[in-house]
């Protein structure tokens, strides 16, 4: 194993003695509930500003919504750099009231077995943790780097909304830096620079009606929707049109993207999928139906432009009159450079702390980075696995937590110590 330069093995020292600290802070963040809906996250935002408060650390607070903080701080080193920005949110899944699966409660934050349980572990208050700690011991060694560091904890992340990272985006342009990392889960394996984008479609069937009888009398809406339906796959043959960069680390990944996100996943990361999420329409079974509304959920890779797709949408429809549509989500795919300075950082870093690299990767689902991808900002994901991610049992071991507070800290170094 390669040896560590003094400052990184100091970091890692500090880590290590600081490990109940850590896990504690984490613990008590998984603890202090902030479900979203309803998205009220004013305990979990006071839990950061304490720590942040006790170790002196510059930070405000940016709320549109008082209900529903940012958690902003910046600290320069010691001569002008690069600007390293650091994102998590806040906010988690909700929990439905009783569910008697947890093995400890949703909200207990129960350090048991060796893992951190709770709603939030994952998803993603430990890598919202590793950014928060990340600032924390940069800040403290501040001579010995050049450049920027902001922290970006968010609010308004689980629905899309638009008080977190949208609007300190577009109104906080110091958030806006040279590079992005996020500790979303994701798994020790694989970097994501980039990830699909989600556009979610509602078709509404409407025919005249008739009793079930009287079937000359009137078209039946959900036997039309099905016709729709099996029509809209068309959207799944088409192919994108990659950056060559993309597709090469695409091909080199594809065993990781497999274990990252399930066997089966590396086929479906370059390809437009369909998936119905709902059907729904009729009144009664002796009715001929009336009235039938579908919603389905298309998943855009890199590579394939809106246009294109509703292009597709729109032969569909010129066949079913009866059919309306409208757009209830779109948010278009995202990437950046898959071998770039900070992935190379991160690459040598988990080389170093666990013996293997690695390797950057496209997500299926979505994050707060792609709004930095937008802006042309490179923006990597680096976080734990997703036990028990919007499911029951949440979880993150404590190794993994802190092999992503340790990753975090070294590459956020790396980046701003050099060139
Ligand atoms: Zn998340």
């Amino acid at each position: 194993m390669a040896t560590m330069n003094a400052e990184k093995q100091a970091l890692l020292d500090a880590i290590e003695r600081d490990r109940d600290m850590l896990v504690d802070f984490f613990a008590r963040f998984v603890g202090t509930p902030s479900p979203n809906p309803p998205g009220d996250t004013r305990k979990a935002v006071a839990h950061i500003a304490r720590f942040l408060e006790a170790q002196g650390h510059a930070f405000r607070l940016v709320d549109p919504d008082p209900l529903q903080a940012n958690v902003v701080g910046t600290t320069d080193g010691a001569a002008p750099g690069k600007h390293l920005v650091l994102n998590g949110h806040i906010d988690v899944f909700p929990v439905e009231e009783g569910d008697a699966r947890w093995t400890h409660g949703p909200w207990s934050g129960a350090v048991a077995d060796g893992k951190v349980w709770g709603r939030g572990a994952c998803d993603m208050k430990a890598g919202t943790t590793a950014s928060i700690m990340t600032y924390h011991y940069l800040s403290r060694m501040r001579s010995r780097w050049k450049g920027r560091l902001t922290l970006t904890c968010v609010s308004d992340e689980e629905t899309f909304g638009p008080m977190g990272a949208r609007h300190l985006v577009e109104k906080v342009p110091e958030v806006l830096g040279d590079c992005l990392l996020n500790g979303e889960p994701s798994s020790p394996f694989s970097i994501r620079f980039g990830e699909k984008g989600p556009l979610w479609l509602a078709f509404e069937v409407r025919t005249r009606g008739a009793h079930g009888a009287y079937v000359h009398a009137s078209e039946n809406a959900a036997k039309l929707a099905a016709r729709l339906i099996q029509d809209l796959e068309a959207v799944t043959e088409i192919r994108p049109d990659m950056p060559p960069d993309v597709a090469r680390a695409l091909a080199e990944a594809r065993e990781t993207t497999d274990r990252a996100m399930g066997p089966g996943s590396a086929d479906i990361v370059p390809r437009v999928t369909l998936n119905i999420g709902r059907v729904a329409g009729g009144l009664k079974v002796n009715m001929v139906a009336d009235r039938v509304r579908v919603e389905a959920d298309i998943r855009l890779p890199v590579g394939v432009e809106l246009a294109t797709v509703m292009a597709e949408v729109e032969k569909v429809l010129a066949r079913h009159p009866q059919a309306t549509m409208e757009v209830i989500n779109f948010q278009p795919p995202s990437s950046c450079d898959p071998f770039s300075e900070m992935v190379g950082h991160l690459q040598d870093n988990v080389q170093h702390l666990r013996g293997f690299r690695p390797k950057p990767i496209v997500s299926l689902g979505g994050t707060d980075a792609r709004l930095w991808r937008y802006r042309a900002i490179p923006a990597y994901v680096y976080g734990p696995p997703p036990a028990g991610m919007g499911s029951f049992d949440e979880h993150v071991s404590i190794d993994d937590f802190l092999h992503v507070v340790r990753s975090h800290v070294l590459s956020a170094y790396d980046y701003l110590s050099r060139g």
